[in-house]
């Protein structure tokens, strides 16, 4: 019986989940199937019921239902109670079970990268869904410092007053992106993670700067979770200007990976999700 398993959201074209997902599984010799599901809303209650059935892994969630998949849940990890959102769900025989490995991604492209979180200084740049999951991230890896700056301050603001109740010990910050202290907080920061979708390919701000990252101390990283371009205007600009700087793709398939052993119950084969993965942004064939 050939397993199913794809990625939920609307739109879903874009996605190159389907190309890395499916190269993992031909690689250990899993058979099944990885597809695309674009949804409407009104959809998605019938659509995860049936992931119950027998021949259904789960499923990976994307924009614009991590939040509203989760309602759907007969449980959920701990990570993604907090981050209140799921991006992958897992079918053990009939009970659907909510993760988030948004999270686990992001702390494995950090490490990659060489950055250890604790005791640093980071900025997010966002305070949306990514940022939250960013957020929960570097706090349980030990960041001593937080400041969330968002064009809509309010929003910073709640996604600060969130993460309070579980991070004693942390610097907790909100700004507007307009207030004179976002210069001063840019440049004390070791870490800056670029959480909007300002800069991504296709959309209003394709080719724009979030910020100056020669703002940043020399030594600081500057981590985009945009992975489309696989070099972003702020990848590009940081790295120009000698600072160091990642892009959104590591994260991406990290965040697919662990999905995918949450699944398989195997070891993904993440060199060769990764090399998928690549390929597919390049526009190849593999
Ligand atoms: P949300 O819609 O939840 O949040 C969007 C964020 O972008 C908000 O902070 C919003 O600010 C800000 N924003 C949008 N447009 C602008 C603009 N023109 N100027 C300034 N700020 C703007 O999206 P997500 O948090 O889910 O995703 C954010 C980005 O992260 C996306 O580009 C997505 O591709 C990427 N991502 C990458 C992942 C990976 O694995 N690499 C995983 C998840 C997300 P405001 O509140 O003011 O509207």
């Amino acid at each position: 019986m050939t397993l199913r398993v794809g990625v939920i959201g609307h739109p879903v074209a874009h996605s190159i989940s389907p190309r890395f997902q499916q190269a993992g599984f031909d690689a250990v010799g899993v058979d099944a199937q990885y597809e695309a599901w674009d949804l409407q809303p009104t959809e998605l209650a019938g659509f995860i019921d049936d992931l119950r059935r027998s021949d259904a892994l789960g499923a990976n969630v994307t924009i614009p239902y991590k939040e509203a998949a989760l309602r759907h849940m007969d449980g959920l990890h701990q990570t993604a109670r907090f981050v209140g959102a799921i991006n992958t769900i897992v079918n053990n025989d009939g009970h659907l079970q909510g993760y988030n490995t948004d999270v686990t991604g992001f702390q494995r492209s950090l490490s990659e990268a060489g950055f250890d979180p604790a005791g640093s200084r980071a900025v997010l740049w966002g305070a949306g869904g990514a940022a939250r999951a960013v957020a929960w991230a570097l706090i349980w890896r030990g960041v001593d410092a937080l400041t969330i700056i968002n064009r809509t301050a309010i929003r910073a603001g709640r996604l600060r007053h969130d993460l309070a109740s579980a991070s004693a010990g942390v610097k907790l910050r909100s700004l507007g992106a307009d207030e004179a202290d976002v210069v001063e907080a840019l440049v004390a920061a070791d870490l800056v993670v670029q959480c909007t979708s300002v800069g991504l390919s296709g959309s209003e701000t394709d080719g724009q700067l979030p910020f100056d990252p020669t703002l940043l101390g020399e030594a600081s990283l500057v981590a985009d979770l945009i992975a489309n371009p696989l070099e972003t205007p702020l990848v590009k600009a940081a790295r120009a200007s000698g600072r160091r700087s990642i892009g959104g793709l590591p994260m991406l398939v990290y965040q697919g990976a662990a999905a995918f052993e949450l699944w398989t119950e195997r070891e993904a084969p993440v060199e060769v999700m990764l090399g998928a993965a690549s390929s597919a942004m390049l526009g190849g064939s593999s």
